[in-house]
């Protein structure tokens, strides 16, 4: 496999899963784009579910001119500071979905990163809401559904909150 065939994989994998949470996901609750980057991923979220209040976080906002949140809906800094804030002033369990996409090519970097990230997203999803991440997550009350899903094992992790 090449590694043009291993993007296409994991991008096809990505827009698959976002494409099955639109139609999954319970109709009230926030729908939260950890990593705007290019706002690539987030133009496919605001395009599928219409109407969905979606916030984005960044640190270093640099989008397509095209696919920046509407006014209060981009959180600006690093989510290890931005999302506790975040937590208090919408409360716990307000995110029907969150999806993360913030590794790089260090893999223990992306380890420790989702480790420390964990807990805070176990807090944000409601019962029921859907975790979609690029990596693996220790998501203590969520039950790990990505092998029910049809995205081949490792490419992509799906969790559920209990
Ligand atoms: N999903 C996006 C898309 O489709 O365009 C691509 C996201 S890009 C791979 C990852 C983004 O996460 C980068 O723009 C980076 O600045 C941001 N990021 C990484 N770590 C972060 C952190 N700790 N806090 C806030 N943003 C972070």
């Amino acid at each position: 496999m090449t590694r043009l065939d291993s993007v296409i994989r994991r991008l096809t994998a990505q827009r698959d899963l976002l494409n099955w949470a639109a139609q999954e996901i319970s109709p009230t609750g926030f729908v939260l784009e950890l990593g705007l980057g290019n706002g690539r991923t987030y133009d496919h979220l605001r395009t599928k579910m219409p109407g969905r209040e979606i916030y984005a976080f960044e640190r270093s906002p640099a989008a397509h001119p095209d696919c920046y949140p509407p006014e209060g809906y981009l959180i600006v800094g690093d989510i290890f500071e931005t999302l506790p804030a975040f937590i208090k002033r919408l409360g716990h369990g307000a995110a029907a979905l969150v999806h993360t996409d913030i590794g790089t090519g260090d893999e223990e970097a992306n380890r420790q990163l989702a480790l420390r990230l964990s807990p805070l997203l176990d807090s944000l999803l409601q019962p029921g809401g859907l975790l979609i991440a690029d990596r693996a997550f220790e998501m203590p009350s969520c039950t790990d559904i990505s092998s029910r899903t049809n995205v081949p094992e490792g490419r992509y992790f799906v969790y559920r909150r209990n």
